[in-house]
């Protein structure tokens, strides 16, 4: 495969430890890899070369949570909670019925669908949840969907428990047949540890069930209140424990000392008029922090990670360069991939172009399209 000489980058986001932003910088893509880093004015020679014109170049967002098979929208229940209505995490029932009633090639096409929106939006790794099927067929039908288009796939059978069925009995079939029936597609194991969701005792059942059968762990924690999501997303070693909108004193302390990864989803928040969490208070005690969409159809229907960097600029106190870190690198982390979230000699060339001199301009012009190209594996093609 020819190399590629990317030059001309007025600011380049490399993550690099001892330069993580270089000025009239350059690159070099060779076998879908990112082959040489530096000043433009230091760059190799290469058999294609191509000049940005001054743009700010910026790592690939990596969106560390997202719950993309769905069918149906919840656009009435927005309008009712912006009126006033509160939100329940028994709303996923009304996407449970409308994701069991679709076709497979609907869920598929509602699946490329939203990822052509976040592709041309810069990102370019994207974690899928199941979770809106609660059946073994359904369950294992959302996993085949998404492995289609991720690797990072995650079971989450226990998102809530069906009506209808016991939340004992509906454990048993999460962490028995359906888990069986889903393991062999997914990566990773969810649930929901909430209040009118499942509780320590259910949520550690399903974890260490996920373990045992190979999946490796990650937690919807703390996002409506006080709660013990965190605490026991820290007792398994979760790779993140996610929302983490109510924290303790106790709990900032396991998550830095663990090193859960803390995934921060101001979609949410912004969608329920719900108190953002405080990623500063994270941050000063040496937690990881990711930002991701959560894209779903209920509680945070955005697929724009650019949006949720300005929401944590502005409402989680993140500086601008924090914020592009946890949606780049941070996700990367909730991933415990090594690949991508970063443009170091080795990541996967995988990045975003924006219209733009800096990326500080993702949180400075909130709602612009700035992404001009998403480049995959060194991919020019679009979506
Ligand atoms: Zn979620």
């Amino acid at each position: 495969m020819t190399a590629r000489l990317v030059t001309g980058i007025g600011e380049l986001t490399t993550w690099d430890a001892e330069r993580p932003v270089l000025a009239d910088a350059a690159f070099v893509v060779e076998d879908g890899r990112v082959a040489w880093v530096g000043p433009a004015s230091e760059a190799p020679d290469a058999d294609d070369r191509e000049d940005v014109g001054g743009a700010a170049v910026t790592p690939g967002f990596v969106d560390s949570h997202t719950h993309l098979v769905f069918a149906g929208d919840r656009a009435a229940e927005f309008e009712a909670r912006m009126a006033g209505a509160p939100y329940r995490a028994g709303g996923i029932r009304t996407t449970v019925a409308a994701t069991r009633a679709a076709s497979d090639d609907e869920l598929d096409a509602g699946v490329r669908r939203h990822l052509a929106e976040m592709h041309r939006q810069g990102t370019t790794t994207v974690e899928i949840k199941s979770g809106y099927g609660l059946t073994v067929h359904d369950e294992a039908r959302a996993l085949r969907i998404a492995r289609r288009h991720t690797d990072e796939t995650t079971y989450l059978g226990a998102h809530v428990v069906p009506s209808g069925t016991g939340t004992a009995e509906y454990v048993d079939l999460v962490t028995g047949p359906m888990l069986d029936a889903c393991a062999p597609h997914a990566r990773w194991v969810d649930v929901f540890c909430e209040d009118g969701a499942f509780d320590a005792d259910a949520a550690r059942a399903v974890l260490r069930a996920g373990i045992a059968a190979g999946l490796a762990p990650r937690v919807h924690a703390n996002q409506l209140g006080h709660g013990p999501g965190v605490q026991v997303a820290c007792e398994v070693g979760a790779a993140s424990a996610d929302h983490c909108t109510y924290l303790t004193d106790d709990d900032v302390e396991a998550l830095a000392s663990t090193g859960t990864v803390a995934g921060l989803l101001p979609g949410v928040e912004f969608s329920s008029r719900h108190p953002y969490p405080d990623a500063r208070r994270l941050l000063d005690a040496g937690v990881t922090v990711a930002l991701a969409t959560d894209c779903n159809p209920g509680s945070s229907y955005t697929s724009s990670m650019p949006f949720c960097i300005a929401l944590g600029v502005r409402e989680l106190r993140l500086t601008p360069r924090e914020a592009l870190w946890s949606a780049t690198a941070g996700g990367a982390a909730s991933l415990r991939r090594d690949d991508v979230g970063h443009l170091r000699v080795g990541a996967r060339a995988d990045y975003a172009v924006l219209d733009a001199p800096s990326a500080v301009h993702l949180a400075y012009r909130p709602g612009v399209p700035l992404v001009r190209q998403t480049v995959v594996g060194g991919e020019r093609s679009s979506a």
